[in-house]
Parts: C-alpha cells; structure tokens; sequence
C-alpha cells in the first residue's frame, strides 16, 4: 500500500488539460441565462441565437410548451422504466406511428435520443464479420456506433460514391451496410442518395441515412432528404432527431415492419434505457403536426440562407449545395474562428467557434443556423453580422489588417 501513498492517478487529466488550453481548444458549455423567442440572454446582453439545430423556431412555440405539459399532467413526469418493462405509454406508441406515416415507411422505434438511435441500430445491424460503409465526415454517434459494432469499417471519402464502391468492391466481408448522413451538421452540404441506394442494390447491402438536420427542413411537408431524392423505399433504414427541428428531445428510426421488431429486440440503448418522459414525446407529435402543415417556416430558412450563403459566396467562402438550414463560415484556424464569434458578439448575434474535434484539423468555423422563426429584423442582424465577419476573413480581407467596422 504504502508505494502508493501521494500518487495522484487523476494527475494526468491537468497536464493534458492544461495543454489543451495552450493550444486554445479547451471547451466549456456555454452559460445561457434566459430565453426569449429566438434570443438568448447571457452575461446580461440580448443576442441573436445562429446556433441552434432548433430550425424551424418549435422549442419555444406556445403549443409545444403546452403539449409539454398536457402530457406531463396526463401521463407523469418521467416514464419510469425502459419500454419493455412498463415505460412505453400509448403516447410513445402514437407518436411513433406518426413519425412512420410522416417518413412514409411502415414503423417506428423512438429512443430517448438520436445518439442512443444510431448507438442501437447500428450495433443491432452489423457485428464481427460483417463491414460497414461511412462517409468520412459522418456524425460522432454514427463513428462510436460503428467502432462498437465490431464490425470491419471502411470509411469513403467525403460524397465519393465511387471510393464507397471501390471499398464494397473489395469483399470479404458477410453483411454490408452502407451509412450517411443526410445533410452533413458542419457543412450543410447532402449526400446523393440514389447514387448510395444504387450501390447498394447493385452488392446487396443494407442503407441506412442520418436525417437529424433534414427532418422537418428538407423537402414536402419537412419529410426529409430521402423524400425529396425520391428515395424513400430505397433506403432500409432513416434515422431522425426530435431534438432539432421538432424542438423537443429524442431520436427514431424508421424502417419496415421487421427492422423496428428487430431493433425493440436488440437495440441495447432502447432496451436497457429508460423511455422518453412523457413531456417530450407530448411536445414532438405536436412539432410533427406543426412541421407538417406550416410551410412558411421551411420557406423564410431557405431565403436566409440563400441570402447569406451568396453575401458569403461574394467574399470567396466556398457554400455549396446547401439544402437545409446550416450556413458555414469556414475560417480555417482555430484562433481565428474565436474572433469571427467575438465579431458576431459585437453585432448581436451568438453562434460560437467550431474547432477540432467537432471539425477536422484546419477547418475551424462558425457554423450559423437559421432559423424558420427569424422575422425581417432577425435577417438583418445576421446579415450584418454576417457581412463583417466575412470582410474581415474573406477572400482578399487583409487577415492581420485593420478590423472592418463592427455593425
Ligand atoms: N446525428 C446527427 C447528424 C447529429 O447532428 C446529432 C446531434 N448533433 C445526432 C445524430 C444526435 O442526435 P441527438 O442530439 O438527438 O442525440
């Protein structure tokens, strides 16, 4: 015992703390002290919020709030247990066929988040012997999911389909599956669906696509980017968020009716994870309902976004096929994008810096996000903002120089 007296076995943790602060990427959750529509109140100022996945304004509608608490006052404050001990409730079961029907496809699972849906579909999909197929900037949940399977994973190159069949092309593996985000979080770029669904027919793997930053933005009725691609009976599995656009918190998946009976038998984050509180899932078949019918959100996303990402395009940012309601300012080092977040204070608006590991090496960002419930006056701040973070760091800004005028 005594060889071990005055050790410090968590030692370890300050030294590469400290590092990380030296080399400027240490994080800390950002304090909001209080709401209001789509502003946030932090260190006592009102700031423009163009950072949140909440993109069509749902998280704080009135209805949500008050589907929220009918559901709380009904069916209790938590669930209780996981689902298959006594958690799953009618109101689970009916927002899950809504989802189906919303997404076109036969049924539904809803896990208590979108992590924990890709953490159990992928797992419950592929194991040791079998390979899977992911696009090099795919979410974290689908990276972890995937290194959890045991499976073999073959990662293609960002949107290369032909790099994806040249790895599929390789064999030696028994089952495939084949997985992509559909609007990529950090870039707002999408994937090519059919070209996915192609390859995937063509070697008989199983598909499987991300929507969280689709669902509810992209497409009719917000039904997403496989919907919109024509895709939707091509693809074998579409996983969605109730934490972006429907404004509340979860994850789903949706697939035919063997797939979700599959899943509610192996998925390890549904089986072993208590169920959804009764107010979120109240409050998401009540986003689904608004999503569904109020296409003046989706609408005033797309014209901001387009605006900006031509102000943006003008100063040389590279802003290609953006789809939903994500816009990149992509300024390269990380210091650097602290600034651009520090310009964007002074002009009201909060989206903060991007670094690695969220980004890769060199591609440090503000990653804004527009929201369906931004007014004219919201449009303008951003704009604005926009404009000055963009002459300071755009092509042919002088990166040292004077400060452009804060707006
Ligand atoms: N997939 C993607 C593409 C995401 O961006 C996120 C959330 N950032 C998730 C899955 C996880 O969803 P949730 O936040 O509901 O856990």
């Amino acid at each position: 015992m005594s060889a071990y007296r005055g050790r410090n076995p968590l030692g370890w943790i300050s030294k590469a703390l400290d590092e990380l602060a030296a080399s400027t990427l240490e994080r800390n959750p950002y304090r909001i002290e209080a709401v209001e529509g789509p502003y946030i109140y932090r260190t006592g100022r009102r700031l423009l919020l163009a950072a949140s996945n909440d993109y069509l304004g749902l998280r704080v509608d009135s209805r949500l709030r008050e589907a929220a608490v009918e559901a709380t006052h009904r069916w209790g404050a938590g669930s209780g247990a996981s689902p298959l001990v006594s958690g799953y409730t009618d109101l689970q079961r009916e927002l899950e066929s809504a989802l189906a029907g919303w997404k076109g496809k036969d049924d539904c699972i809803v896990f208590s988040s979108g992590y924990l849906a890709n953490l159990g579909t992928i797992t419950s999909l592929v194991s040791r012997g079998d390979a899977v197929f992911s696009d090099e900037l795919n979410h974290a949940s689908i990276i972890d999911a995937c290194r959890l399977s045991g499976a073999e994973i073959r990662v293609f190159r960002h949107l290369d389909y032909d790099h994806l069949e040249d790895l599929v092309r390789k064999g030696g593996f028994e089952k495939g599956l084949v997985v992509t985000d559909s609007v990529f979080s950090m870039d707002g770029d999408v994937a090519d669906l059919r070209a996915v669904a192609s390859i995937a027919e063509k070697y008989g793997l199983m598909t499987m696509i991300d929507e969280a930053h689709a669902t509810g933005v992209v497409g009719e009725e917000g039904k997403g980017l496989a919907h919109a691609q024509g895709v939707t009976d091509r693809i074998d599995v579409i996983m969605g968020t109730l934490s972006k656009a429907l404004g509340s918190q979860g994850g789903f998946v949706c697939g035919e009716r063997i797939l979700i009976r599959w899943l509610r038998n192996k998925a390890r984050s549904f089986i072993f994870d208590t169920a959804p509180a009764p107010a979120v899932l109240g409050a998401a078949a009540e986003a689904v309902r608004i999503a569904r019918s109020e296409h003046y959100r989706r609408a005033r996303v797309e014209s901001i976004r387009d605006r900006l990402a031509s102000l943006l395009s003008s100063r040389g940012f590279p802003v290609e096929r953006l789809c939903a309601g994500i816009v990149p300012i992509i300024v390269g080092d990380a210091r650097d994008a602290l600034e651009a977040a520090e310009l964007l204070l002074e002009c009201g608006v909060f989206a903060p810096a991007i670094r690695p590991p969220s980004v890769p090496p060199k591609t440090s960002r503000i990653r804004l996000t527009v929201s369906g419930a931004f007014g004219p006056r919201e449009e303008e701040i951003l704009v604005q903002a926009v404009d000055t973070v963009a002459q300071r760091f755009g092509h042919g800004a002088s990166r040292h120089g004077l400060r452009p005028q804060a707006c």
